[in-house]
């Protein structure tokens, strides 16, 4: 169950006013290897980029950009004010690593894991799915190879991330020597050690592609 509610941001470019659809609370939930959040019970909402519905402009949405929260007894200017599109798909996201929009390592990690999720989306709606354009592969790898370098190794979930990227590039012994690494961390019973087993049974395999795991 998630709650959630709906700022007025003003775009930085063209000064308009849209509604951005932020969740507030409820449990993330990971389904799959590359922990692609699926189920908060909301699809969408709380990207940290926003695209402006009237000028199409991409920025990253600062706290002076948000005028305020949508309620009743708002203006009909923020009531009637368009929704933000949050549905980027996998040439968005390419997009914008190759501008590229960030400006420091923690913006950068943000963009390259989206990225890498959502070039796995690709396989989750199609287990045997194979990109027609060998560039998507190329610049896939190097996107996974960049966000392994700068992804920092805490939290413990950022530790299986790197992981489950060496699974991804064909690196099975570093996969499992990460896997090796992050258990030796983890109390009993911690919800990851579902997901070490798993990852390590499928570099064993010399498996490549994001699975589900937690289900
Ligand atoms: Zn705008």
């Amino acid at each position: 169950m998630a709650l959630s509610t709906f700022h007025i941001v003003a775009c930085p470019n063209c000064h308009q006013i849209h509604q951005k659809h932020v969740v507030i609370g409820g449990f993330p939930s990971y389904e799959w290897s590359d922990l692609w959040i699926t189920s908060r019970g909301i699809p969408y909402g709380n990207l940290k980029i926003n695209a402006c519905p009237r000028c199409k402009h991409i920025f990253w949405v600062q706290p002076e950009d948000t005028l305020g929260i949508l309620g009743n007894d708002s203006p009909l200017e923020w009531q009637e004010a368009p929704e933000a599109d949050e549905f980027f798909d996998f040439s968005v996201w390419k997009h914008l690593v190759e501008l590229p929009l960030f400006e420091n390592e923690e913006q950068e990690c943000y963009i390259r894991l989206q990225t890498w999720q959502n070039y796995n989306h690709f396989f989750r709606e199609n287990i045997s799915y194979t990109p027609d354009d060998d560039t998507f592969i190329a610049f896939n790898q190097q996107n996974i190879r960049r966000l392994y370098k700068i992804l920092p190794s805490q939290p413990e979930e950022n530790l299986l991330l790197k992981a489950e990227i060496q699974r991804h590039l064909g690196n099975w012994e570093e996969c499992l020597k990460i896997c090796k690494k992050l258990e030796k961390q983890l109390k009993n019973g911690h919800y990851l050690r579902v997901a070490i087993r798993k990852i390590r049974k499928l570099a064993r395999e010399q498996h490549s592609k994001v699975v589900p795991i937690f289900s």
